[in-house]
């Protein structure tokens, strides 16, 4: 199976790159096939045209044996053949021996009757001459004729010889593309396989499996996503088991002590002030476990899309004054300083107010919770780049740079005891983050240990021209 889908990748590029490469050659090959063979007969052609023409001149002029012989010495070391006809087409004179091939083209010179020059045979490819006649003239009247024969087998070689180079080529590309497959298959199939493995590992749920990435082609950013996907599949894994853990414990011990207490009251006879402390305790508890439950609910309608926001205009510094109004006693209370500083004119943004609102309060909510008295909170609204900002920062123990990205996610607590004895669900970021996220914004935090913590939310604002 596996072997399979190698062969047939691999095969399908081969395939589409030997076509192609094929074809390039051999287009090429015939157009410099018909290119060299045009030049080559012209230059050929014309220079037996010429050579005969010139003995023809010369024989005009001098019609005498001792001229046709020097004109029959002149070619005989040549490539070419001349042989002299007198006005009857008998032979006078002739650089080599004529043969009966040689002869069929005697016997028809002269049929034309033309006074110029002639290439009389140009059928290199079935013949074994290509050949031209020329006239001796003199005064107006042809007396003879110079017939000129270059053979074609030089013609044939030259030929065979490109042919050749073709048929070479050819076998160099199959070569070369079989090469080329060979390294596809190595470079890019095998890592696919690799890769289709280890994904169908990890729907099986073994999410250890990671691949090797080698280089920073396609090939290997595909690795690296699979070994991130798979990462995050073991996190979030890990985050549902720990979730669905985390979320019996916190449910269990409110209903543990409501449970309790509720006995007490039911079973005992007691005063009636302490009956107040335990009814007291009941109303926490159950206030917790509703708080907890409203969380969960709020958190998983905003990841579904279903929690409906009131969106309307309004001053984005409101929604934030108002929170600060609702923390500032309780801030008071514990001893920490909390310092707003507003923007120079109205932030005017789309969204719902109380929503907005009520992440500022978790904020400001978590500061209060996190960080010890005689700490300092400061609170900024203000504009850049055609976005608003709402700064919360502290001074309080700061958060661990490694736990930074995962803040938000659901339940992630940073100290679990701390946070519950703080009152904290552990929902509170997450919650943010999708209001946030609603909105088109988004939540930013920067942390050093032991220095403090600076929460940014932004949001895109909409200018007053725009409204
Ligand atoms: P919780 O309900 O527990 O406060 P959050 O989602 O609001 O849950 O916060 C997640 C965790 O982030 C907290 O448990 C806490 O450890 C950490 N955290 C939040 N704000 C601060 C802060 N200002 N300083 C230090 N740690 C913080």
């Amino acid at each position: 199976m596996l072997q399979s889908i190698r062969n047939r990748v691999s095969t399908k590029v081969g395939l589409l790159l030997l076509v192609v490469f094929l074809f390039i050659i051999f287009s090429m090959g015939g157009i410099l096939y018909s290119l060299f063979l045009t030049f080559y007969l012209s230059h050929i052609t014309e220079e037996l045209v010429q050579r005969g023409k010139s003995h023809a001149n010369v024989l005009s002029e001098h019609f005498t044996p001792t001229t046709m012989n020097h004109v029959a010495r002149m070619e005989k070391g040549s490539n070419y053949m001349v042989v002299v006809l007198d006005r009857n087409r008998n032979v006078i004179a002739n650089s080599d021996t004529i043969t009966s091939a040689h002869r069929e083209y005697l016997s028809a010179t002269g049929e034309h009757g033309a006074e110029e020059e002639l290439a009389v045979e140009k059928d290199w490819d079935k013949k074994p001459f290509l050949v031209s006649r020329s006239l001796i003239m003199q005064n107006g009247e042809p007396v003879g004729a110079v017939v000129m024969f270059s053979p074609t087998a030089p013609i044939h070689q030259a030929v065979e010889v490109l042919q050749g180079m073709l048929v070479i080529t050819g076998a160099i590309t199959v070569l070369v593309v079989t090469g080329i497959v060979f390294l596809l298959s190595r470079m890019i199939v095998r890592p696919l396989l690799q890769i289709k493995q280890a994904t169908g590992e990890i729907a099986e749920g073994n999410y250890s499996v990671r691949l090797p990435v080698q280089g920073g082609d396609e090939v290997a950013q595909l690795a690296a996503s699979v070994n991130y996907m798979s990462d995050r599949i073991e996190f979030y894994q890990k985050q549902r088991n720990e979730f669905l853990a985390d979320i019996g414990h916190e449910l269990r011990t409110p209903l543990t002590y409501l449970k309790g207490y509720a006995e007490i009251l039911r079973d005992s006879s007691m005063d009636s002030e302490e009956q107040r402390a335990y009814t007291e305790i009941i109303y926490e508890q159950s206030s917790r476990l509703q708080r907890l439950v409203q969380d969960l609910f709020d958190l998983a309608r905003l990841e579904q899309g279903t929690f409906s926001f009131q969106v309307e205009r309004f001053p984005l510094e409101e929604a934030v004054t108002d929170a600060l109004t609702l923390i500032e006693p309780s801030m008071d209370e514990k001893g920490i300083d909390l310092y707003y500083e507003g923007p120079d004119q109205p932030l005017i943004i789309r969204g719902d107010r109380q929503r907005l609102g009520q992440v500022v309060l978790n904020l400001l909510e978590n500061a209060k919770r996190y960080i010890p008295a005689g700490s300092t909170v400061r609170v900024r609204v203000k504009e850049h780049k055609d976005a608003a900002y709402i700064e919360v920062e502290d001074n309080g123990p700061g958060i661990p740079e490694e736990e930074l990205p995962y803040l938000t996610e659901r339940l992630y607590r940073v100290e679990k005891s701390r946070s519950k004895e703080t009152g904290g669900t552990g929902l509170g970021l997450a919650i943010s983050q999708e209001i946030i996220r609603k909105h088109n914004g988004s939540l930013s935090i920067e942390s050093v240990k032991g220095r403090g913590s600076t929460f940014i939310v932004g949001l895109p604002l909409k200018k007053d021209e725009e409204l």
